[in-house]
């Protein structure tokens, strides 16, 4: 994180746009009561094997969950996000938040990090220059200086980690259980929004279903089939490959 850093936001509703803002369980169920649609995204990896970054090892494990993948088991992490491809739907005219007071917890957060590994850096956010040369200090010595904002970062990864069992069951229960290799992309899926709050509200279920990788890459295909994976380079159907 940077050594020190001002920030006050100006107001010019950017973040607002072009943004899939992840959400929390209860608020994408919010989300999904306000008619509002969802947007699925998957990546995965293997207990300290492929796609882990080892350097986040405790921050993945935990925001994670096991399931069967062939004859192995990959650990996936799922983002319900907001779908916003273009302005978000609570975004008025005058560039003004029509739920402010209970928007979702990564608005109130933006543009501050919540990975643990990834460094603030204002020239990777949507905040015009003059953001970043008013405002209060956001961050001393790495930092965050505003124990409000500390604790709503906290509150997401603490609801990214309680979250993971049911999210991966609303997942399994919508058939949405082919994941990206973490690294290598993500596997994003535009739910029927009727069914994913049926299956919000349903209780989750013990059984695991069998889960897939989509790799495209033919010599890391090899690589993880040999380690008993269950492997896809199928031209998706159901949902969409976005590779890095
Ligand atoms: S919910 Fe409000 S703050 Fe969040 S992206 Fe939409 S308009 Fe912006
Ligand atoms: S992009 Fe930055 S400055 Fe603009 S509204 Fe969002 S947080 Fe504020």
């Amino acid at each position: 994180m940077t050594d020190s850093l001002r920030f006050a936001c100006t107001g010019c509703g950017k973040c607002c746009t072009g943004h899939h803002v992840p959400l929390t369980l209860a608020e994408a169920r919010r989300w999904a009561d306000n008619d509002g649609q969802v947007v699925v995204l998957i990546e995965a990896f293997v207990a300290d094997g492929p796609g882990m970054p080892v350097e986040q090892r405790d921050h993945v494990l935990r925001r994670s969950y096991p399931v069967p993948c062939g004859d192995s088991e990959i650990r996936v992490s799922v983002t319900f996000a907001a779908f916003n491809p273009g302005r978000c739907r609570n975004l008025d005219d005058n560039d003004l938040c029509t739920i402010y007071d209970q928007r979702p917890l990564v608005c109130r957060i933006y543009p501050v990090e919540i990975n643990p590994h990834i460094p603030l850096r204002p020239a990777s956010k949507d905040c015009p220059p003059e953001a970043w040369q008013q405002g209060p200090e956001l961050i001393h010595g790495r930092q965050l200086v505003d124990a409000g904002l500390e604790a709503l970062v906290q509150a997401s990864r603490q609801a990214d980690r309680e979250d993971i069992a049911a999210k991966v069951a609303v997942c399994q229960a919508l058939g949405m259980t082919t994941s990206a290799l973490k690294g290598n992309g993500f596997t994003a899926y535009l739910p029927d929004m009727g069914a994913f709050a049926a299956a919000l509200a349903q209780e989750p279920e013990d059984d695991q279903a069998q889960w897939t990788l989509h790799v495209e890459d033919v010599p890391m295909v090899a690589s993880l089939q040999e380690l008993g994976l269950r492997i896809t380079n199928e031209p998706p159907v159901y949902y969409a490959f976005i590779g890095f």
